[in-house]
């Protein structure tokens, strides 16, 4: 019954859409995932991974979900460019990773030096992000 198949695409994510309430779609085109709210005129939609989850935070908001433009991407929540770049802006936090030594789901840390690490605790290991 719950066989993957990519044909069912796109699939309703649980979670409605924050602006209008409507539905958002997880939609699949050329190998990347995002999603997008069905409501007509309504234009909330986010980069999202296979299962429907934002891919990055929002810089400027924290929790906010990303969405590629082709002038850059844009916070789904907070509407904010994450590329309008001011000094100590953050790019986008990098995925979710696993150690390659103890299998662990690494943290990812906004370092001192201005970037993107993983830390494993486990190992007491910092990795590059
Ligand atoms: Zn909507
Ligand atoms: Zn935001
Ligand atoms: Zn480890």
């Amino acid at each position: 019954m719950n066989e993957p198949d990519e044909l069912k695409l796109p699939t309703i994510l649980p979670e409605p859409c924050p602006r209008c309430g409507g539905q958002v779609s997880l939609c699949q085109w050329q190998g990347r995932f995002y999603t997008k709210c069905l409501r007509a005129g309504c234009l909330f939609g986010f980069d999202a991974d296979e299962l429907g989850q934002a891919i990055s935070p929002c810089p400027r908001c924290g929790r906010g979900r990303l969405k590629s433009t082709p002038r850059g991407q844009v916070c789904a929540d907070c509407g904010k460019w994450a590329d309008q770049a001011g000094a100590g802006d953050r790019p986008p936090r990098p995925r979710d990773a696993v150690c390659p030594v103890c299998r662990g789901v690494l943290r990812t840390v906004w370092t001192r030096r201005g970037r993107w690490a993983y830390r494993c605790d486990t190992c007491n290991r910092w990795l590059d992000a």
